[in-house]
């Protein structure tokens, strides 16, 4: 049977079940500042440990349980990897740089149920949540990528925005944020991290409730239900105005600011009154709410969206900042490697399975 990998667990739930396998709590340090401060990726590489429990340890879990299938650097010096899981699936992590660090991209899901119109991730059905481990495990193989180059660079920032909706696999994505933020482990903030949803209201509520503070960003794509629901049929389970109340309790109880993501898509969703009803609809929350136009990625299997043009993003950027919106638009990273949620996987699995279809009809032969 496969072991879990032992990156799941909190300093906490470590020292816990040390304490539930005989050994003292304390030891949960060490095994700690292993992981993350020498970052060793055999237990034998921490000789500080006593043998029996460097020996219970790996009895029960793995450290490394994904395997590296695919690395890809773009001009831009983004890096996207496609990782094998140990049950064979793949799921994508992405390295970008910025001028404030390096941020990673997560995949929290293997596929997504969500089924967004435009989105390659939704193309597949989600087969199983990550767990925790397997999200944390994601950020330690880019550091460790980077250990390797030796330039002492470190990864300072998380997006929670790879393949997957996060707030359907909750448990997992919070005990994830709780190891990275540790700061006897990665130590990356809270407020370095950003968490993406598609806009699961009753989570969204439990995320505000939460002890975790990193960054919200909400995917709302439509200033309407009527657009919305024809792109993102989540919408009919939580329709505009609910989000908004979430969003507003959100803000009330964290003041916090939020991200509101939108994808321009050509003749859907950019035009001047578009923009405009945008505008009013976050014009009560101005205040917390930054607007974030996001040029849309084409997608082949929907061809039916088309990225908008240059002209039509500046004019709707300047609707929204005429009415006095926050309002930005995200600088691309990776375009000429796929790097859209989720196109490298979907494009992978696609040619697996048209090798194996091949493989079977040749068979049949
Ligand atoms: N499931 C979560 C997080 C992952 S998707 C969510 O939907 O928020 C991360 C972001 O990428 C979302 O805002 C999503 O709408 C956007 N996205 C998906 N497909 C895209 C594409 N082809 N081009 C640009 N952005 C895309
Ligand atoms: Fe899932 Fe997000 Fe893609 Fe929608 S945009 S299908 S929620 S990953």
């Amino acid at each position: 049977m496969n072991k879990p990998s032992i990156y799941g667990l909190t300093l906490d739930q470590l020292a816990a079940w040390l304490a539930e396998h005989g050994h003292k709590k304390s030891r949960a340090r060490l095994v700690w500042e292993g992981l993350y401060r020498s970052r060793v990726t055999e237990f034998t590489e921490m000789p500080e440990l006593k043998s029996e429990c460097r020996a219970l340890l790996e009895e029960h879990f793995a450290i490394q349980t994904l395997e590296e299938h695919t690395r890809q650097e773009s001009a831009d010096g983004t890096i996207k990897f496609l990782f094998r899981l140990q049950d064979g699936n793949l799921i994508e992590t992405v390295l970008m740089r910025h001028k404030f660090g390096l941020s990673v991209c997560v995949t929290t899901q293997v596929g997504c149920n969500i089924g967004c119109s435009f989105c390659a991730s939704g193309l597949l059905s989600k087969s199983r949540d990550l767990t925790s481990g397997e999200i944390v495990e994601q950020v330690m193989k880019v550091q460790l990528y980077l250990d390797s180059r030796q330039k002492g660079e470190r990864v300072t920032h998380i997006v929670v925005m790879g393949i997957g909706e996060p707030f359907d696999n909750f448990e997992h994505m919070s005990n994830f944020i709780r190891v990275i933020r540790d700061h006897k482990g990665l130590a990356i903030g809270p407020r370095h991290i950003t968490v993406s949803t598609s806009g699961l209201v009753p989570k969204i509520r439990e995320f505000a409730d939460s002890d975790l503070g990193t960054n919200l960003a909400i995917s709302l794509h439509a200033p309407n239900n009527e657009i919305r629901t024809r792109i993102m049929k989540i919408n009919r389970a939580y329709p505009i105005e609910p989000l908004m109340e979430a969003i507003d309790y959100y803000l009330e109880k964290t003041n916090r600011r939020i991200t509101l993501e939108y994808i321009l898509l050509k003749d859907v969703n950019d035009q001047p009154e578009h923009a405009l009803e945008l505008a009013q609809l976050v014009s009560s929350r101005r205040h917390l709410a930054n607007v974030n136009l996001i040029p849309y990625n084409p997608v082949d299997e929907h061809s039916q969206y088309q990225r908008s043009s240059k002209e039509t993003i500046t004019a709707f950027y300047d609707t929204l900042k005429k009415n006095n919106i926050s309002v930005s638009v995200r600088l691309e990273h990776g375009t000429d490697i796929d790097a859209a949620c989720g196109q490298l996987r979907s494009k992978q699995i696609q040619s697996e399975r048209g090798r194996s279809a091949k493989a079977s009809r040749a068979a049949n032969e």
